[in-house]
């Protein structure tokens, strides 16, 4: 039987971005590499969290962080607002790019 490649093993580099805590049970080893499940990651670099999906996070211009490349131009800004409103609802307060 073909095994898929978990995320893991096929982009360790972007595990380091998968946030543990708030994907719990999930983990980078369960996840297939190009998943199309949004799971939340947090980035080391600017320490934002955003919800998006293996997939897209490892297309030819891979998606990151969309509160810093906000201006970069891959990211819709409904894509921001409607993050800000899951952690509007989540956390009772908007997030401060
Ligand atoms: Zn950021």
């Amino acid at each position: 039987m073909f095994a898929l490649k978990s995320l893991a093993e096929r982009w360790p580099e972007l595990t380091k971005e998968f946030d543990l805590e708030r994907n719990a049970p999930l983990t980078p080893d369960k996840l297939r590499a190009r998943s199309f499940k949004n799971v939340w990651w947090t980035s080391p670099l600017c320490g934002h969290s955003w919800r998006d999906s293996p997939h897209g996070r490892t297309l030819r211009t891979p998606r990151d962080c969309p509160f810093c490349d906000a201006g970069g131009g891959f990211v819709a800004r409904e894509i921001a607002a409607e993050a800000n409103l899951r952690n509007t609802a989540l956390r009772g307060g908007p997030i401060v790019p």
